[in-house]
């Protein structure tokens, strides 16, 4: 039998792997595919999890890409529960936690990311907790009660999520960032003030260039000290401070990794019938021209379906352009692009209105946009971007005209 005819394997039952399987039985429906994850639950979508789901607004079962009983309708080998072990790409194997060893045709890695752990004394503390997936929810939402102290560690977006559903719950939060600013690395410092004024309004308490030495208890609560002898006392201590792509499989058969498990266009690794997809791996964006790694529902989505493509002889180029969003309070913040840099921000409303369009340029041209409550604007940004379009800062700050208008304009030109 040919190598490529054999099962599809995938390595976890996450977002990306899901839609692997998805994609190829449903171009393939004769080829086998086995699904191993070592979660509970079917494959599911994450964001809801530090925004409805957290604040008890919608189900976890809400999350699930297809109801549980969809994989083996569509003659997916869901394995629940079950951990790869190591993969061995001269035989094209893969060894279960159980011993278990499954031969395959295409392997793909489809394994995320796990938190970065806070590597300081007492991180182990009991009311310390991350958010990633579903089991790690009960203990947080246990303590998510009004009256209760939470801090942040990290004001990235899972820690201004969790932070706005805290808020919302009735808690007094605080939230520490080493850098001096929030999400300093993705949007402009004047958005970011807009965002954290937006959280003040709501009672949330920030300090930037805070730096936590250790984690301490305080008749079972956690005590946070500070670099410079402050301390905070906390009933729940968030830590939302990036991710480490899950490259352990990947390293120890000897795949070329680098903050992510390598891919070319296709999604493939360097062992040929290896693909990645996902948080975990690295790909050239063919809309930005250079690599990437991204941590986003769009990314582990659509790289996924084109990996799933493309193992089922149907390759289709994969070029989205990075595009992100979070839920925080009734707001809604979108993030289109992934800049290296811009020169100038021009603004389409004020900072502080309730909606506004944030347009990054380099050089003239757009790169890049962030719109508050104003997703309308992201079609025109996406395709200004794709253009390279280089409009009037004069015409883009018209608010008396609609963006997708100046686009079009633009474009005939
Ligand atoms: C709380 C939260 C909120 C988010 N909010 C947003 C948002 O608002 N907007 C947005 O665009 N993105 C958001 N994201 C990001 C988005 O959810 C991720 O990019 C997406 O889940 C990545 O999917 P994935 O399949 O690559 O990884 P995952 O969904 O992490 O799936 C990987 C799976 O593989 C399993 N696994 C790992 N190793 C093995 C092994 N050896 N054997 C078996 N199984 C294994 C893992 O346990 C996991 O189940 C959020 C993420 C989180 C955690």
């Amino acid at each position: 039998m040919a190598a490529q005819q054999g099962p599809v394997v995938i390595v976890g039952a996450g977002q990306a792997g899901g839609w692997v399987a998805l994609t190829v039985r449903s171009l393939q429906p004769d080829r086998p595919v086995i699904l191993i994850g070592d979660e509970d639950h079917p494959p599911y979508e994450r964001p809801p999890l530090s925004k409805d789901v957290l604040s008890g607004k919608a189900t976890p079962e809400s999350t699930y890409l297809k109801p549980l009983a969809h994989y083996a309708e569509s003659g997916i080998d869901l394995r629940l529960g079950s951990r790869v072990a190591a993969i061995a790409p001269d035989d094209r194997t893969v060894t279960l936690s159980t011993g278990e060893r499954l031969g395959y045709g295409q392997l793909v890695l489809a394994t995320g990311m796990s938190p970065r752990p806070l590597v300081i004394p007492g991180a182990d503390h009991p009311r310390v907790r991350t958010l990633r997936s579903m089991q790690d929810l009960a203990p947080i939402r246990q303590l998510l009660a009004p009256g209760h102290k939470v801090v942040c560690i990290g004001a990235g977006f899972i820690g201004l999520e969790i932070a706005a559903v805290a808020a919302r719950s009735g808690c007094a939060v605080t939230v520490l960032e080493a850098a001096p600013a929030a999400l300093g690395r993705v949007v402009s410092p004047e958005v970011s003030a807009a965002l954290v004024r937006r959280h003040e309004q709501n009672g949330v308490a920030f300090r930037f260039g805070a730096s936590v030495i250790s984690i301490q208890d305080k008749s079972g609560m956690a005590e946070i000290e500070l670099a410079g002898g402050d301390s905070l006392a906390a009933d729940l201590v968030i830590v939302g401070i990036g991710g480490m792509p899950n490259c352990q499989l990947a390293e120890a058969a000897g795949i070329d990794c680098d903050n992510g498990i390598s891919v070319d266009a296709e999604g493939r690794t360097s062992e040929p019938s290896i693909y990645a997809a996902g948080d975990v791996c690295r790909q050239f964006s063919l809309a930005l021209g250079r690599t990437i790694r991204l941590e986003s529902w769009q990314n582990a989505q659509n790289q996924a379906i084109a990996v799933g493509k493309h193992i089922a002889g149907v390759p289709e180029p994969y070029a989205d352009l990075p595009w992100f969003w979070t839920d925080q309070y009734d707001d809604n913040f979108q993030i289109i692009g992934a800049p290296e840099r811009w020169d100038r921000v021009v603004w389409r409303g004020m900072p502080d209105d309730d909606k506004f369009t944030a347009i990054y340029l380099d050089n003239g041209r757009v790169v890049a946009g962030n719109t508050l409550n104003n997703a309308r604007d992201i079609r025109p940004l996406r395709q200004m971007i794709i253009d390279q379009a280089v409009v009037d800062p004069a015409v883009l700050q018209d608010t008396e005209t609609a963006l997708i208008k100046i686009q079009k304009l633009q474009a005939a030109i």
